[in-house]
């Protein structure tokens, strides 16, 4: 037997003359760290929802400037509740769009922002086919509202991004963000806003891919309409519902759940009527949290998917457990 010392003594000089060598030679051992790899996994993940398959799609993240932003709290209380999930403003905030395949359709629930925003997003086409699916296989597209990170992807290159897709959104909005006379009468700030909206569907209303509804509808089969208004006139959750399990896409409810979850009455400069998205905002929550249904949200950190719970104070935001689902 060998003791570790003997070891030792016998290679060491064997190991000195391997280093004089190498160093000579000019080739160094390799001690150098690896590059960093930069990249993230595609941004997608996958659960089932009863018989139906959903994959939450990222579209990417943005700085949000949360303490300029939200309505009805003063900075230094934002920047405590920030603080107490270990975040500050600017807030990097995730932008999410959900696939929804139903066996028989396959539902996109918003697109993501396309062009339309800055490099850091964008990115829903993409990790629809990492997730292994193609554009032009998907049936229907549901738009939560008309907002340029919901609609931007669209387009692709200008035309339609998914050519085989009928686009729905609620009649409230189509009728505000598509008409000529409203953006003329609009704040300068908001004009963008139209324009984008008008670009992005320009294509499918050409085609023949374009369609309204009103109120709460069953769209399709196990995906209903839910009136959200507020944040904009025809927001729209959309309920999926699969062997008595349940879903709401609910688009825009929260933007910054460090604040809202806990303050509901907080609103944010985005909302187009302050005291109508709150009341949505109050009503929204108090209906999940009771019956227990599993939520998606559009701002909610990827990949938004959980429940929401009544605590004293508000409530709490739950993520679901992660989990890969079966073949
Ligand atoms: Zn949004």
């Amino acid at each position: 037997m060998f003791s570790t010392h003997k070891i030792t003594r016998t290679l060491m000089p064997v190991m000195l003359v391997a280093c004089a060598g190498l160093a000579l030679s000019g080739i160094r051992p390799a001690m150098a760290a690896a590059p960093m790899a930069h990249k993230a996994a595609p941004g997608y993940y996958r659960i089932m929802l009863g018989k139906f398959e959903v994959t939450a799609l990222s579209d990417g993240t943005f700085d949000m400037p949360v303490d300029k932003l939200l309505q009805g709290i003063k900075p230094p209380a934002i920047d405590k509740m920030l603080a107490a999930h270990f975040e500050s403003s600017p807030l990097q905030t995730s932008v999410n769009a959900f696939l929804v395949n139903t066996g028989s359709k396959l539902v996109l629930i918003d697109t993501g922002s396309g062009k339309f925003f800055g490099p850091t997003l964008g990115n829903v086409l993409e990790n629809l086919e990492a997730s292994g699916y193609r554009p032009d296989q998907v049936d229907d597209v549901l738009i939560t509202h008309m907002h340029p990170d919901h609609v931007g992807g669209l387009l692709a290159d200008g035309h339609m991004a998914f050519p085989n897709a009928t686009v729905w959104v609620n009649k409230k909005d189509a009728d505000y963000w598509l008409d000529p006379a409203k953006m003329a009468s609009a704040a300068k700030g908001s004009k963008g806003t139209f324009k984008d909206a008008m670009a992005a569907f320009k294509p499918y209303q050409a085609a023949g891919h374009f369609k309204t509804f009103a109120g709460s509808k069953t769209l399709l089969p196990g995906i209903r309409s839910i009136p959200e208004p507020g944040h904009t006139p025809g927001h729209t959750g959309y309920l999926v519902t699969s062997d008595g399990k349940s879903l709401l896409v609910w688009g825009d409810i929260i933007h910054v759940q460090a604040v809202q979850f806990r303050d509901p009455s907080v609103t944010i400069a985005y909302d187009s009527n302050q005291p109508e998205a709150r009341a949505t905002r109050l009503k929204i929550l108090a209906w999940v949290a009771k019956d227990k249904i599993l939520v998606a949200g559009a701002h909610l950190a990827f990949p938004g998917l959980g429940h929401v719970s009544k605590i004293k104070h508000g409530y709490k935001w739950v993520p679901v457990n992660y989990t890969v689902p079966g073949e």
